[in-house]
């Protein structure tokens, strides 16, 4: 787009230095600007209507206008614009909304610590881990395990858990002790040959040797998505939880569920936790928990956790750890409300009935000559492009064909988000069949258009 002089677009690129942006990339090109949002849709300045099949940044479960939450935000600002919550302080919306969480997450999950995001939750767990192995008396089992093409965030310590070249590359990433492990992900990673039972005994093997060579006792907690989301959306192969979970346990290693996209009814069950049958001591949500109308993080952990940090706050005199904003009244009165529509919507349900249609009615590109792979649970889902789908060769460059298909799927009208050689979907858990209907016909005309 040419600049304009005294436009929006004109000042955006004067002015701003965008996250996630090739900035030199974004001097010719300008910004996309968004004036408004109605529902599962967004419109920008000129007007044009898209349908937003990401949710934003896979977070408006709710969709783009619900007045609850501005009302709820608006009363908020009212009576309690801001308080904090060290040292013994408290207030109501805080304490309301880490009840509603510890009803919310799976059994034994009993304490929450808020952060402002998902970045900073798994920073903050990275230090619980540290803190809690020290208070214990442990002081070298402070290792993490972590997987390749993992997204953790990008702050020092959890951009060091994720395992993506582009968030570590001339970071210094990563710079506290981590191991990566294969990526969960059969038809990408799996030997020739290979089943996906087969694939799955070698990640673990792979898991449990990793442990033994390191030391157990080095080793403080092993940290995933349940279905990773940033990395490209990969659904991990039948049993490899379970497997993951029974080693943890074996070797007194924590275990904590990235959360951050998958809370809140994404997989078609509450937590993902629940949809691959594992129950994590350390769960981290953000995103879906406030629809990101406002910057919020949870932090729910179980009573090992919650005890052994404890523990050492008595012998310390406190826990050295917390922000401004954590637990902020405004942002935790947005998330309680979010969570009570969610609930009075049925909005869990709705991903959970709508999973079929909207899995079925993706993997009917699956023949598609530049797809390689289609996958995905409940409503969050990836078309994997592949210039051949046996030999699972990638176009050239890296990422071409997805960047393509993306932008000619906001030409159709439709957001959608290219990560790596692999289109995101994940919409706004509002969706209706129609809206679903919509969202896979634009997608098929812009794929068409990009052969
Ligand atoms: N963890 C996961 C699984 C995520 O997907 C993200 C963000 O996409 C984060 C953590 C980081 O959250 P934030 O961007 O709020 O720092």
């Amino acid at each position: 787009m040419n600049q304009r002089p005294n436009s929006l677009h004109a000042a955006d690129i004067a002015y701003t230095m965008h996250p996630y942006t090739n900035m030199r990339l974004h001097e010719e090109k300008g910004p996309m600007i968004m004036s408004h949002g109605d529902g599962a849709k967004v419109y920008d300045t000129e007007g044009k209507e898209y349908y937003e099949a990401l949710a934003g940044l896979w977070s408006v479960a709710v969709g783009f206008s619900e007045n609850r939450l501005a009302d709820v935000a608006y009363e908020q600002l009212k009576k309690l614009p801001y308080y904090h919550t060290f040292a013994h302080k408290s207030h109501e919306p805080s304490i309301r909304l880490a009840e509603k969480l510890v009803e919310m997450t799976p059994e034994g999950l009993n304490k929450v610590f808020f952060t402002n995001s998902g970045s900073e939750a798994n920073d903050t767990v990275v230090k619980m881990v540290w803190f809690l192995n020290n208070g214990l008396g442990r002081p070298e089992k402070k290792k993490f395990l972590s997987r390749n093409k993992a997204y953790h965030g990008i702050t020092i310590a959890s951009g060091s858990l994720t395992g993506l070249p582009a968030n570590q590359k001339d970071f210094d990433l990563p710079a506290i002790p981590v191991t990566h492990l294969t990526t969960p992900h059969y038809w990408k990673f799996a030997e020739e040959g290979e089943t996906e039972e087969q694939f799955t005994a070698r990640l673990l093997k792979e898991l449990e040797d990793t442990i033994l060579a390191e030391g157990p006792e080095t080793i403080g907690a092993f940290i995933g998505e349940p279905v990773m989301g940033a990395g490209g959306v990969m659904v991990p192969p039948e049993g490899y939880w379970p497997g993951v979970a029974e080693i943890c346990k074996k070797y007194d290693i924590l275990l904590v569920a990235d959360e951050v996209i998958n809370g809140f009814g994404r997989t078609g069950k509450p937590f993902g936790c629940e949809r691959f049958g594992f129950t994590p001591d350390i769960l981290v949500t953000s995103k879906q928990l406030t629809s990101s109308y406002m910057p919020l993080a949870a932090i729910v952990v179980n009573d090992k956790v919650y005890d052994a940090i404890a523990d050492n706050t008595a012998k310390l005199g406190t826990f050295g750890h917390g922000f401004t904003g954590s637990g902020h009244p405004v942002a935790c009165a947005v998330g309680l409300e979010n969570l009570k529509i969610i609930e009075e919507k049925d909005l869990m349900g709705n991903a959970e009935r709508l999973e079929p249609m909207f899995q079925d009615g993706l993997r009917k590109f699956a023949d598609h000559p530049l797809v390689g792979e289609v996958r995905g649970v409940g409503l969050i889902a990836g078309v994997e492009l592949a210039k051949n789908r046996d030999t699972r060769e990638a176009f050239e460059p890296a990422g071409s064909m997805a960047a393509k298909v993306v932008a000619l799927c906001a030409e159709e009208g439709l957001i959608v988000r290219n990560v790596y050689e692999t289109v995101a979907f994940c919409p706004p858990l509002i969706v209706t069949e129609d809206d679903l209907t919509e969202i896979l016909a634009r997608f098929g005309r812009a794929l068409d258009r990009a052969l």
